[in-house]
């Protein structure tokens, strides 16, 4: 068959139109939206559209048709990589042994709640067909709130594969297998040699990059295999794929560098098998978190995963008795065999259990697996009753403290796909041994695997003189990577500078670059943005008197962005009566924020202000933050606010790192020196509080960590919490 439209041009099309469908009419070259409807409403089993190379902006594809075995009635692109659909598009299918491929989907978003759906509307869904070869790069709703799925499988009996899908900022899935009661449940469905690129932490539930089914379903089984895909930093929550109905496959897929980990969230009799999952030591990457009856999870590799608690190399949970569907049914009957788990940091047997999760796991094996640990600590975590989990065959190195585990030293050697595995252990039958998908058989050939993310200082340098706008056009010229670098002088901003891409701006070494603006913020990030300051000095002096100001302000709902500040001072934000040096905008997320050596002096508000998520679900502001070495003087207060409200236990931030810094009457008002609140890691080390309000530090959910260790407080109020901190040697 032919996809380049040769043997029946559209011409030919448009002529038989009035007529019969001529027999030959096998595939036709389509240039526009208008061309693309006409010549569907006339196709065969067996035919083939081919849309022309190029840019389809604003085209919401609507793809129906019955097809046959064998004879599939085809949708592709003139090039695979040519045809790029843009602005706010998407594709819809309905019909039966349909076939997609080849189309790229990017500089824009869908403005419905599917990019790629397999259905057309509530009745009319795909059946029997086939999604491949598909890019969805970036194809982000703006703002991060706003939720939608990339790919929603629907029907029964499709395949999606070879497919690229990255990039995804906004909430909701990236693929959702989503389960029809009236239509059948059971939905075979085949997901396999896709390439799941990067996702950026959401903050919030709802950033899983596979979800099957929906817990009121759960009971039932949908039979859909995940196999052989490659799932690379698909960091966006506690679940990487949320399971949530019987009967799945999920089998030789990788799980590179990604924060969460595959949970058995509901339903039963799943199979986890020949998975490898790489952590590189990185926060938060777990492997398979287990819950409800009959799941087997065998020859599955675990490396270098740092994750903890619900998010372990292996979880294995306490489920509610008598559970609603929604909640936590207790582990029944779980295999877990012949796993490696290599230089993990956690198995937490018995995780979550309280007074709702009192059933401990029963009847379950857990039965030849090997756990090495090369620097000796032992990553067992047992809580609770595990009598109920039978221990035989295993092997722990360099020591075991469970029974049904042999503790003796074991040496490793990379095999085969650069995989540890044990020396002289042949015949005691193990740990995983398997082979797996490459990156390479994943996806697509013609299309990169990795957005190039453009590192600050990556770029040209530029210089600014001082005056009036220079900075501001100096801005506006650097591309992304650039830094401009001041000289000494007064440089003054009359717009708030909005900033997409990763911009340093430098002060010099010696004498003072000083910034003033006229505009209630100086810079407003971007989603996707990153802004270093070094060695400069930014004076609110000629800011208006606008109440909740801020120099430097995330846009409402930007999502991935950075921003480091570095030997720089900022002074006199005292115009109005709540200037912050930093705001959150409302649904924004930052990767990073760090201020290192920053000195503030007079501010009427907080330093870092991060507390518009205030719906309470989970959601917060900032993943990372870091006060390092860094002076605060008359600061209003909060210095800090940082908030993330509800019991939601999908995500891992904010975490916070405090050190070497000095709070000097600072934070005066009912909020303190710094208010933390829903904080979920926050280590506080070698700071000095003199003549400031208290610092607060609120648990909200989880089993937050605290250190609070070598602060010294002088006319100070002494910390209030609701949780006993860790003390740490400083
Ligand atoms: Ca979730």
């Amino acid at each position: 068959m032919s996809t380049q439209g040769l043997r029946a041009p559209l011409i030919a099309m448009i002529v038989a139109a009035a007529g019969v469908a001529p027999a030959f009419a096998e595939s036709a070259l389509v240039r526009t939206p208008a061309e693309f409807t006409s010549a569907l409403a006339r196709v065969q089993p067996g035919d083939t559209l081919t849309l022309a190379d190029g840019e389809w902006r604003d085209f919401q594809a609507v793809f129906t048709g019955v097809g046959a075995a064998g004879r599939p009635i085809t949708l592709t692109a003139q090039t695979p990589g040519k045809v790029i659909l843009t602005g706010r598009s998407n594709l819809s299918m309905a019909g039966e042994h349909l076939v997609v491929s080849n189309l790229v989907f990017r500089d824009g978003f869908s403005p419905t709640g599917e990019v790629l759906s397999f259905r057309k509307s509530r009745t009319e869904r795909a059946n029997h067909s086939r999604v491949t070869g598909v890019v969805i790069d970036g194809f982000s709703k703006p703002d991060r709130a706003e939720s939608d799925n990339w790919v929603a499988l629907y029907g029964h009996h499709n395949r999606f594969d070879h497919n690229q899908l990255t990039g995804k900022t906004n909430a909701g899935t990236t693929l959702v297998v989503i389960r029809d009661p009236e239509q059948g449940l059971e939905n075979r469905h085949a997901i396999d040699h896709n390439y799941f690129g990067r996702r950026a932490v959401l903050g919030s539930n709802g950033g899983e990059t596979i979800r099957v089914g929906t817990s009121h379903a759960s009971a039932s089984s949908s039979f859909t295999t995940v196999e052989n895909n490659w799932f690379e930093q698909c960091s966006g929550e506690v679940e990487i794929v949320s399971n949530k109905s019987g009967g799945n496959v999920y089998r030789g897929n990788v799980f590179f560098e990604s924060q969460g980990a595959l949970v058995l969230r509901h339903g039963d009799d799943n199979l986890v098998e020949n998975n490898v999952f790489i952590g590189n030591g990185l926060p938060n990457t777990g492997g398979v978190r287990v819950i409800n009856r009959r799941n087997t999870i065998r020859n599955n590799y675990m490396e270098g995963l740092a994750g903890s608690n619900f998010g372990s190399a292996l979880t294995i949970m306490y489920g509610v008795p008598n559970s609603p569907l929604h909640r936590y049914v207790q582990v029944d009957g779980a295999v877990i065999e012949n796993n490696s788990f290599i230089d993990v940091r956690e198995m937490s047997f018995g995780a979550g259990m309280d007074a709702e999760r009192s059933a401990a796991p029963v009847n379950s094996r857990f039965v030849g697996n090997l756990i090495v640990n090369r620097d000796g600590r032992d990553p067992v975590r047992a809580q609770g009753d595990m009598s109920g989990v039978t221990f035989l065959r295993n092997i722990q190195s360099p020591k075991a403290t469970q029974s049904g585990v042999l503790g003796r030293k074991v040496t490793l050697a990379r095999g085969p796909g650069e995989l540890l595995l044990p020396k002289g252990l042949k015949g005691f039958g193990v740990g995983a041994d398997m082979t797996f998908v490459g990156r390479e058989q994943t996806g697509v050939s013609w299309y990169p695997k990795k957005k190039a993310v453009v590192a600050l200082d990556s770029g040209a340098v530029h210089a600014a003189a001082p005056g009036e706008d220079t900075l501001t056009r100096a801005i506006a010229q650097a591309a992304a990577g650039d830094r401009i670098m001041l000289q000494p002088g007064v440089y003054i901003v009359n717009q708030i500078v909005s900033l997409n891409r990763a911009v340093t701006v430098q002060g010099p070494v010696k004498g003072r670059a000083e910034i003033q603006f006229s505009r209630p913020s100086l810079f407003e990030i971007g989603g996707g943005a990153a802004l270093r300051l070094s060695r400069v000095t930014i004076s609110g002096a000629l800011a208006p008197d606008v109440a909740g100001a801020a120099v430097l302000r995330a846009g409402q709902g930007a999502a991935g962005y950075q921003l480091i500040v570095e030997d720089s001072a900022f002074e006199d934000l005292t115009v109005n009566r709540s200037f912050n040096v930093f705001a959150a905008g409302p649904g924004s997320l930052a990767d990073r924020i760090r201020l290192e050596r920053v000195t503030v002096d007079k501010a009427t508000g907080s330093v870092i202000a991060a507390h518009t998520e205030t719906a309470d679900l989970g959601a917060y502001n900032a993943e990372v933050v870091e006060v390092i070495d860094s002076t605060f003087r008359d600061v209003t207060g909060p210095v800090l606010d940082l908030y993330r409200g509800g019991t939601d236990e999908s995500t891992f931030g904010p975490r916070l790192i405090l050190t070497g810094s000095t709070f000097e009457r600072s934070g005066r008002a009912d909020d303190g020196a710094f208010k933390l609140y829903g904080v979920q890691r926050a280590q506080i080390r070698g700071n000095r509080f003199v003549d400031s309000g208290a610092p607060n530090f609120f648990r909200r959910v989880g089993d937050p960590v605290f250190i609070w260790s070598g602060n010294r407080l002088e006319g100070t109020p002494d910390l209030i919490t609701n949780v006993k901190p860790l003390e740490v040697a400083p």
